[in-house]
């Protein structure tokens, strides 16, 4: 065993915990003065145009890259100074486009979320196979389970990272776009997915750039344009007519979905004559 320790349980509150951060491309400035936090249990979604900053807010709050102002705290610990198998135990990600070299198949993928949790010769418990088999299952992948990745489509190979970070059972969950390249059905149930994974006690962070799914599905929205936070709060308090008409230059329809309560914004494209 490692003789490193995490901090905790019980884990501090908030477990994300991101204080006026700032990071930069060489001369471009990506993120700049950013605050945010989040605690188990709670469903974040990072939302903004294209460029605004939240795919590298989500890496900095993984540790895979590094702040040049301000401190980001995960679980207490500085993610970036921290062993990647000690961080890989508190927070899974999954990227925008993840990427793999060899043709493993679905199920030895989702094995290694399990690394983590190994000894030095990876052989599997029982714990590690129940992990597995539950991702499997709760991505809908348990009839691809013996299929190569490199055979399946972007969205099916989507599902398989998903699945390789819950059964790496982090305490964070970070998902770049985890809704990309999937059909409606499938959509909504990796939505429902991460909320089921917050009520169960996870931190799950989401960029996302379905509004309206993000705003059915998330406690709390945390918008970013320019690199730095424009708004924080409930998705109806974030998503006002204004705010999406400033923010992504688009004069949307707002209201209400009459089943669920949920907000909704449309943009205002009129339809051909
Ligand atoms: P999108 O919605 O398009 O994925 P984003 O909000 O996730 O965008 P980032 O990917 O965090 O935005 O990018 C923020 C800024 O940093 C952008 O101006 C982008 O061009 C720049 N940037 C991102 N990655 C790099 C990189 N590897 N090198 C240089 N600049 C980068």
């Amino acid at each position: 065993m490692s003789p490193l320790r995490l901090p905790g349980p019980p884990w501090p509150d908030p477990i994300v915990e991101v204080r006026g951060v700032r990071h930069a491309y060489g001369a471009r400035v990506s993120v700049d003065g950013v605050s945010f936090t989040a605690r188990e249990g709670e469903f974040v979604g990072l939302l903004g145009p294209n460029g605004a900053g939240k795919s590298t807010l989500i890496r900095l709050v993984a540790g895979l890259l590094a702040p040049s102002a301000g401190t980001v705290r995960l679980a207490g610990f500085d993610p970036h100074a921290t062993p990647r198998r000690l961080v890989a135990r508190v927070c899974a990600l999954v990227p925008q486009e993840p990427r793999l070299d060899w043709p493993f198949t679905v199920r030895d993928v989702v094995m290694m979320g399990r690394t983590a949790h190994q000894g030095l010769l990876a052989i599997p418990t029982r714990e590690d196979l129940g992990a597995v088999e539950g991702a499997l299952a709760a991505c809908d992948l348990l009839h691809l389970a013996g299929r190569r990745v490199d055979a399946l489509s972007g969205g099916e190979r989507r599902r398989v990272f998903f699945a390789r970070a819950l059964a790496q059972e982090p305490r964070v969950l970070l998902l770049d776009e985890p809704t990309a390249f999937l059909d409606l059905a499938h959509q909504v149930a990796a939505m429902e997915m991460a909320r089921v994974a917050a009520r169960g006690g996870l931190c799950v962070v989401a960029v996302l750039h379905d509004l309206n799914l993000a705003a059915a599905a998330c406690d709390r929205l945390v918008a970013l344009a320019g690199g730095r936070v424009v708004a924080e709060g409930s998705p109806s308090d974030v998503l006002t007519e204004e705010r999406v008409r400033d923010v992504w230059g688009v004069p949307v329809w707002r209201g209400q979905n009459q089943a669920t309560g949920a907000t909704v914004v449309l943009p205002n494209v009129r339809p051909v004559p």
